[in-house]
């Protein structure tokens, strides 16, 4: 097992799939629950594995082999970005075979974010009357994903996030030796990437390997941390040059410090530990709800370099209006 499945077997959901399976009470239909897409996906199928193993899941069954090879017939796995109503119908007639290994189904759809609210409705039937001996194991990135009907049939599973410790496990397996970026060796890579990654795989992975993404973290800190009066607003601005037609990536990246500020994570990163002095929790907290709009602005379809202009100078008005 990875140092990530590790983790992730201790988890919460996993514990409560477990205990469920081992007690005889399996649920009939799971709802994993994390932004983090590569960890939903792989939680789904640890969950779909502890239901169908005889052991909850002991990595040495047959199950659990035939599971790992691959060849287990009674596992099925959607993960799609985006299902329409005739994937959906595909998976419900699935369910109606009979002759596969074992004697209990396991079907998992990693990203219900993609089931568009049509597609939604039709795989409702089919948890309101669930045939016996299937499982669902769905995974969404939050609860506003699914339809509320579907939401209340599922047992919840939340997953809350890493520890900064246990992203420096996974990324010291993970990450290559020799990579080495911004004047940092590879240890150094490992733990800034961990501290900033605000509890997420994902997006620890992302900054320990992709210099693109960790360029425009530093940058995107630097610029909130430097811009102290309107006048010189212009000259910060102009360093977001390179990624002006990629606006949309420097949002989201705005929101990510600004996020990693609220939560107090962030160790004691340069960058980020500058602005913790600079901003306090309200001017965060407006900040947020600035880039919210922001963002809402871009999606329909306003000018992208002027929205941007506009928030950076109301973030701007709030950081000093919170200092007085
Ligand atoms: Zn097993």
């Amino acid at each position: 097992m990875s140092a990530l499945e590790e983790i992730l077997a201790e988890s919460l959901p996993c514990r409560t799939v477990r205990e469920d399976k081992l007690r005889g009470r399996l649920n009939h239909c799971y709802l994993v629950l994390t932004e983090d897409d590569a960890v939903r996906s792989k939680l789904c199928r640890m969950i779909a594995k502890i239901a169908l193993c005889p052991n909850g899941g002991c990595g040495k069954c047959d199950v659990c082999e035939k599971i790992d090879d691959g060849a287990y017939t009674a596992l099925n796995i959607a993960d799609k970005d985006k299902m329409s109503v005739e994937d959906v119908k595909l998976l419900i007639e699935d369910t109606f075979f009979t002759g596969f290994d074992g004697d209990l189904k396991a079907y998992v759809v990693t990203n219900m974010q993609g089931m568009n609210e049509r597609a939604q409705n039709k795989f409702l039937k089919t948890l309101e009357e669930p045939s016996d001996g299937v499982v669902f194991v769905l995974g969404a990135q939050s609860p506003r994903s699914v339809l509320a009907t579907i939401y209340s049939r599922c047992k919840k599973l939340n997953f809350e996030g890493f520890t900064v410790d246990q992203l420096k496990e996974t990324l010291e397996e993970e990450t290559p030796w020799g990579v080495a970026r911004d004047g940092l060796d590879r240890e150094e890579v490992i733990e800034r990437a961990a501290a900033c990654a605000f509890g997420s795989y994902t997006r620890a992975k992302k900054l320990a390997s992709d210099a693109e993404f960790a360029r425009l973290f530093a940058l995107v800190a630097d610029i909130l941390l430097k811009m102290t009066d309107s006048k010189k607003l212009d000259e910060q601005l102009a360093r977001l040059a390179p990624y002006k037609n990629d606006l949309s990536a420097v949002l989201d990246m705005t929101e990510t410090v600004l996020g990693l500020l609220l939560s107090g994570e962030g160790g004691e990163f340069g960058a980020i530990e500058g602005l913790k002095s600079t901003f306090d929790t309200a001017s965060v907290v407006n900040s947020l709800g600035l880039v919210a709009s922001a963002k809402r602005k871009v999606e329909s379809n306003c000018n992208a370099q002027s929205v941007l202009d506009a928030l950076f100078l109301g973030i701007l008005e709030v950081k000093y209006l919170c200092r007085r």
